[in-house]
């Protein structure tokens, strides 16, 4: 019975809402109830935190900082899967709208977050429309396009410092909390590296002579953005409790 339902769990998890039909969104539901149920069950202990979010990598890398602490629940743990708005112009102000929803919808204490590579030569540029900058009609994300188009932008620039920023919204508590998580580097000139996602083939952080795309991932998860607000999230926890 454990086993059976930890597989549909990652199964929950590891298909993204957005790519599945109208069916096997409705079967989803129907796994999100059962799931749900065994997950209070293990959560007896702990208390419940919300991570707004289906993405399974952040899940674990969540899970494996702050999982001792939180029964760490996903957007499809708590049966969501309504597309969150983030219509912020800000980073903070799009994590915030994420776990408000969540607050306000299902009662859960909850953080979410949002990430943006902020360029100094295109005044913070792709920024908060980091995940669909080269998309015209707003509805994919194509990391492809998006490293080419920031490339081209950057044509002819001296100046190609960036940053990574990844801002998580705490609501615990009845209060709200902010953390940021910032990895200062520059853009290179063409891409390299097969390791990672998203602009990792186009980002060399500082200290380093090698893009995100060719350092091994436990580096990464050392120095991240990510893992660099996880890690104040994770403090913040610790001393709350
Ligand atoms: P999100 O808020 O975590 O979904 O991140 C927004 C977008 O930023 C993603 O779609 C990626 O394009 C980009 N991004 C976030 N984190 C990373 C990273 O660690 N490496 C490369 N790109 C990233």
């Amino acid at each position: 019975m454990f086993k059976k339902i930890i597989s549909k769990k990652d199964w929950i998890i590891e298909n993204s809402y957005k790519e599945r039909s109208k069916e096997s969104r409705s079967k989803s539901k129907n796994l999100n109830i059962e799931v749900m149920s065994i997950g209070e069950t293990f959560g007896k202990d702990r208390p419940t935190l919300v991570f707004a979010t289906n993405n399974l990598h952040k899940l674990e890398e969540v899970r494996a900082i702050i999982g001792g602490q939180f029964e760490i629940k996903s957007l499809g743990d708590i049966g969501c899967n309504a597309d969150i708005p983030e219509t912020s112009d800000t980073l903070q102000g799009n994590a915030l709208q994420k776990a408000e929803y969540v607050k306000t919808n299902y009662g859960f204490d909850c953080f979410a977050d949002d990430t943006g590579l902020l360029c100094d030569a295109l005044n913070g540029a792709p920024g908060v429309h980091t995940a669909r900058y080269a998309d015209v009609d707003g509805s994919s994300h194509d990391s492809e396009a998006n490293m080419a188009k920031l490339l081209e932008n950057l044509s002819g620039k001296d100046n190609r410092s960036a940053r990574f920023q990844t801002s998580i919204a705490l609501i615990y508590k009845g209060e709200t909390h902010f953390f940021d998580g910032v990895v200062n580097g520059t853009i290179a000139t063409e891409k390299h590296g097969e390791h990672g996602f998203g602009y990792d083939p186009v980002f060399v952080p500082e200290g380093y002579d090698r893009t995100f795309a060719e350092l091994s991932s436990e580096i990464k998860n050392t120095i991240s953005h990510r893992a660099r607000a996880v890690q104040q999230l994770s403090m913040f926890l610790k001393n709350a409790k």
